[in-house]
């Protein structure tokens, strides 16, 4: 039986070692990752976590007792710093560790503002760990006010949790609308009004020029790149994330966008493998990263297979989510390369439907649960039903997965 490593303790890398255990396999495991807890869930963090909705357990994806119980070497706190493929080991701060077989699943790196604009300014903060959202919660209170640089998934999350805590809310976003990286018009102008309604103040098109700090320590104040100034007593920063690439990168494996794996993620080294968002790879004709849970879960479980000799190649069906006020957001499939949209209205319930030409390539649905499934099995099997049955709020969509 082989000794498996994984490096990266999030989702893909947890999701990882329980498939392998689950699948019989006997040989050591041991599970690298750099922070200090379990590993745990990261869509709260934005959200019910941020809110104080959600107790730290809750976030845990398994209890300590499942790694013991499983034999499964957890090691937090730990920082693998490089690998040597020839010698087949990792090297962990003070130790090695031998692997037969190796899976990285480093995930994604937040992007920083720029020191010399006052990213380093305390009170300046990003969303991606536990010990990030820790830090900026108690600063969470009524009658403060907060500026979101980004208008992604992110920012708006945090914007939603802000404004329902009474604070004074502004979002820059430089490009031309909110959500313009994954959305069509029709979602960032539901989404634009939404936040406006809870008293957000939205600026598109509008970059941050620089932060104002006092004593150059602690953030006071922005001014935009349209000229305006501002005050804040904090500033969230949700402006992308990077792979995390550099440890495969120095090892020599390939990288292109992200490491560069084949369709079971297996890298360019026959030893090891790629899972999440830090790993590229095939899907429809082209080279892809997705940067979601039900990606880091779906990809790490076929590795897992393959790594025991599956030889499975992983489809993915892209699925995301998104809370941010009593509105849920769930998007099936990917909307790269649509020439319209088609909009289905019930009631309160909206859903957007992208198309290329006749072909359903994706679904935005708010607060309609039934379009995202219904529109989530079409796009899995291939179906593209006419936009006029779409778009009629009086046409059950059930039927259409018959046709
Ligand atoms: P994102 O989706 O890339 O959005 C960042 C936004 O900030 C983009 O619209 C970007 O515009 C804009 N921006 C970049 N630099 C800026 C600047 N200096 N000033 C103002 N705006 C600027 O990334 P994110 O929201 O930070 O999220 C990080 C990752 O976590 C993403 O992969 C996201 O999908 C994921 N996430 C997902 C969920 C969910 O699915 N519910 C929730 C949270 C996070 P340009 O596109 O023009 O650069």
């Amino acid at each position: 039986m082989s000794d498996i490593v994984v490096i990266g303790a999030g989702q893909a890398g947890a999701s990882l070692v329980a498939r392998l255990r689950n699948l019989g396999h006997t040989g050591a495991i041991s599970l690298i990752g750099e922070e200090p807890v379990l590993p745990y869930q990261r869509p709260p963090l934005s959200k019910k976590y941020l809110l104080g909705e959600m107790e730290l357990e809750r976030l845990y994806l398994r209890p300590r007792s499942f790694y013991e119980e499983n034999g499964i070497a957890l090691l937090t706190s730990y920082t693998a710093v490089s690998i040597d493929r020839s010698g087949k080991q990792v090297v962990v701060d003070d130790r090695q560790i031998s692997y037969d077989q190796l899976a990285i699943c480093t995930g994604s790196i937040p992007r920083h503002l720029p020191q010399a604009i006052g990213g380093g300014l305390a009170g300046v903060h990003v969303v991606r760990t536990l010990a990030d959202v820790d830090a900026m919660a108690p600063g969470f209170t009524q009658g403060r006010r907060v500026l979101i640089v980004g208008g992604g998934y992110i920012g708006l999350e945090a914007a939603a949790v802000a404004a329902l805590g009474g604070m004074h809310v502004t979002l820059v976003e430089m490009s031309g609308r909110i959500l313009q990286r994954v959305a069509c018009p029709e979602t960032s102008e539901y989404f634009r009004k939404l936040h406006q309604g809870h008293g957000v103040d939205i600026r598109e098109q509008c970059g941050l020029q620089h932060l104002t700090g006092d004593d150059k320590t602690r953030v006071t104040g922005a001014v935009l790149t349209d000229g305006t100034e501002l005050p804040a007593d904090m500033v969230i920063v949700g402006i992308g994330v990077t792979p995390a690439t550099e440890l495969a990168a120095q090892a020599g494996l390939e990288i292109q966008n992200g490491i560069k794996t084949d369709a079971r993620g297996r890298t360019s080294d026959p030893s090891i493998w790629a899972a999440g968002d830090c790993a590229s790879f095939p899907y429809r004709g082209e080279r892809i990263r997705l940067e979601s849970v039900g990606n880091a879960i779906d990809q790490a479980e076929i590795v897992a297979e393959d790594m025991l000799g599956a030889g499975t190649d992983y489809v993915a069906k892209p699925w995301f989510w998104s809370d941010q006020y009593d509105c849920k957001l769930q998007i099936a499939g990917l909307n790269a390369g649509y020439t319209h949209v088609v909009t289905r209205r019930v009631g309160e319930a909206v859903s957007f439907w992208y198309y290329a030409g006749d072909k359903l390539l994706a679904v935005d649905a708010m607060n309609d649960p039934r379009a995202y499934m219904i529109g989530k099995r079409l796009i899995e099997t291939g179906k593209s039903p006419d936009p006029s049955e779409v778009a009629d709020a009086g046409a059950d969509l059930k039927p259409l997965l018959r046709a």
